[in-house]
């Protein structure tokens, strides 16, 4: 694992961060500069964490690209076999209607980039090495919490020694199935889409030039997102009992079925490796933070993945964050005080809620039957591809780009001029 070995002592910190992941290692990455001192605790070694699966990749948007240049670190994901986005084609699977993004359009270089997930958590990871601020415990399991007045106490377990860690404040970057936020008692909003996500490396006959595609179907989006060296990866979103059958198929079979439900687009589509199905759910939390504790990333909001946003989501809400409790310390204020908290809170719920409600409304709008609501949404496709201001507001808003309010989201680094 990445880091400073753990000291073996009751130690005192300004905030441990649960959970090492890709949200709280950008937390971690973005105060590495400050002088606050930081904890990160991470349940798994560092080969079995989810951003570590060789099938997993994820779509940073521009404004991503942008905080993880402030963090230093986007030269490092860009060579790490990333891959630029140009433009989008979302269709509907049964009408007619289509949309289509570019990078031009939009007054942007490239729409964002395609990054292998760990890829981009080793990269943030590394970028904490060299910090004296930053100590890792990992793997590590938090087995108590308390928190008191002026400080949170939790105990951890890492290396068959159980360690004392106090702090100001502890941040929950612990995922969807956040134990913290459930600790804490917070409630969420949320449902299961009853669907999974079947994902692959899809090795497409023609070239995809930088495209990403999505299919709207009725069972769920079908999306092939385009990775370096002509390979596509494939975002099936489908019921949940037949995601099962579909990874039970032989590749020839599962290639079949896909070019049946994705088209005819990029030529004879190949398999190129392993599957694998994630559950898809909504979970919001009702606020971000309690006493002495915040949420970060999934633990705070997880999205349905049709618009590739949710790591996305959780990076504006490290750089946010970071920026809210640096300013905090600068000017001597409690930093797991409510009233600090509370500012991260107002600046990030606005832009979560709002990509929730419409990853949701996308998802609602095309598992419809109603033919009614058929005629509706290709109509709506093709205004909207013909709107040049709206679309540009759209695309500009999904890429994190509009308004960017703190340090990181402009790139760059806190605590420079
Ligand atoms: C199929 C699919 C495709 C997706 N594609 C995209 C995309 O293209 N673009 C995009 O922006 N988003 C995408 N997402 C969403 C994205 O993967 C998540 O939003 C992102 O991984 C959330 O990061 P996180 O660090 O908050 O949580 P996680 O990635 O879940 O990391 C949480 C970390 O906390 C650790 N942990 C958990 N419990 C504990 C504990 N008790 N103690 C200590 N550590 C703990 C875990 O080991 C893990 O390392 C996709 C999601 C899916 C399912």
């Amino acid at each position: 694992m990445t880091g400073n070995a753990a000291p073996r002592e009751p130690v005192a910190y300004d905030l441990i961060i649960v959970g090492g992941g890709m949200v709280g290692a950008a937390l971690a990455a973005a105060l590495a500069p400050t002088p606050m001192r930081i904890a990160v605790v991470e349940a798994r070694s560092q080969a079995d964490q989810p951003s570590s699966d060789g099938r997993r990749v994820s779509a940073l948007t521009a404004g991503s690209l942008r905080i993880l240049q402030g963090l230093g670190v986007q030269d490092r994901v860009v060579a790490a076999d990333s891959e630029p986005i140009q433009g989008m084609v979302v269709w509907d699977g049964d009408r007619a209607g289509t949309i289509t993004f570019s990078a031009e359009e939009a007054g942007l270089e490239s729409l964002g980039a395609m990054a292998p997930n760990g890829a981009i958590a080793a990269a943030l990871q590394a970028a904490t090495v060299d910090s004296a601020n930053v100590d890792w415990y990992c793997p590590a399991a938090w087995r108590e919490m308390s928190r008191e007045a002026d400080r949170v106490v939790l105990t951890v377990e890492a290396g068959g020694e159980r360690h004392q860690l106090r702090a100001s404040l502890v941040v929950g970057a612990d995922g969807r199935d956040s134990a913290l936020r459930r600790h804490a008692g917070i409630p969420t909003v949320g449902w299961s889409y009853g669907q999974s996500a079947v994902v692959a490396e899809i090795h497409p006959q023609r070239p995809h030039r930088g495209r990403a595609f999505q299919r709207f179907l009725r069972g769920g989006p079908v999306a092939l997102l385009p990775l370096s060296r002509g390979r596509s990866s494939l975002v099936w979103s489908v019921p949940q009992a037949r995601a099962e059958g579909l990874l039970d198929l032989d590749e020839e079979a599962f290639a079949g079925r896909l070019q049946r439900a994705f088209g005819p687009e990029l030529g004879k589509l190949a398999v190129g490796g392993p599957r694998a199905a994630f559950p898809l759910r909504l979970e919001h939390a009702r606020r971000y933070m309690e006493d002495r504790m915040v949420l970060v990333g999934d633990a705070a909001h997880a999205v349905h993945p049709l618009a590739g946003l949710g790591l996305n989501l959780g990076l504006r809400d490290s750089a946010q964050l970071a920026q809210t409790l640096a300013e905090a310390h600068i000017a001597g204020e409690d930093p797991g005080s409510r009233a600090v908290l509370a500012r991260y809170q107002r600046a990030r719920r606005p832009d979560n809620w709002l990509v929730s409600a419409y990853t949701d409304g996308f998802h609602r709008l095309f598992a419809n039957d109603s033919r009614m609501l058929s005629d509706l949404r290709s109509l709506g496709l093709g205004l909207v591809d013909r709107s040049g201001p709206l679309k540009r507001l759209l695309m500009r808003q999904g890429m994190g780009v509009l308004g960017a309010a703190n340090r990181l989201a402009r790139g760059k680094p806190l605590g420079t001029p």
